[in-house]
């Protein structure tokens, strides 16, 4: 079966509370594991205090129903599609949802991106946040093997 990633960012509607935040993204994380492994995508979320920026791989099919319900998520908005393309392996095959945080030393350490004014996934295409995913979450695994 051919697989798909598509790429997109969005702008972080969640309040700014640690706490709510906490529980927020807890949240989104467990529906997204659940949700993903039983329609066999993988990827992985990347967020900031102002951005989430994420990859999904998988069937096409269940690729686009899992963006879809994505978009109507109230918890953030002005999602843009950077990318949806046929792909011959799976960048993030152990990760049904691979969590990272992003602060502004680690963009500039893995994109080269100028920090001055904070990580801003708008800045970036595709394949640029698609390896800035793939080196943080291959870095992740690692810690902990
Ligand atoms: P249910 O969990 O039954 O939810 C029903 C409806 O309620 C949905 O419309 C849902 O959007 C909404 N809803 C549920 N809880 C909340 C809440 N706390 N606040 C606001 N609305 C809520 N889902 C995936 O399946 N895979 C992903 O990879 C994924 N990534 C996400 C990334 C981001 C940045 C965000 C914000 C959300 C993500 N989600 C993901 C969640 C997605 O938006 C849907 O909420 C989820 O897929 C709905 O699952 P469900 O159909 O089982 O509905």
């Amino acid at each position: 079966m051919s697989m798909y990633r598509l790429v997109y960012y969005s702008r972080n509607h969640i309040a700014s509370d640690p706490a709510l935040y906490e529980n927020a993204v807890n949240d989104i994380l467990a529906k997204s594991r659940v949700n993903n492994a039983r329609d066999d995508i993988t990827g992985a979320l990347l967020f900031n205090a102002g951005c989430f920026a994420q990859v999904l791989e998988g069937p096409l099919d269940k690729v686009e129903a899992a963006f879809e319900r994505i978009q109507q998520d109230d918890r953030h908005g002005d999602v843009s599609l950077l990318g949806i393309d046929p792909v011959d392996q799976r960048s993030f095959p152990n990760w049904a949802m691979g969590f990272v945080g992003i602060s502004d030393a680690d963009a500039v350490r893995f994109a080269g991106i100028g920090s001055d004014s904070g990580f801003d996934p708008s800045r970036l295409d595709g394949e640029q946040i698609h390896m800035l995913l793939r080196d943080l979450t291959m870095e992740e695994e690692t810690a902990f093997c």
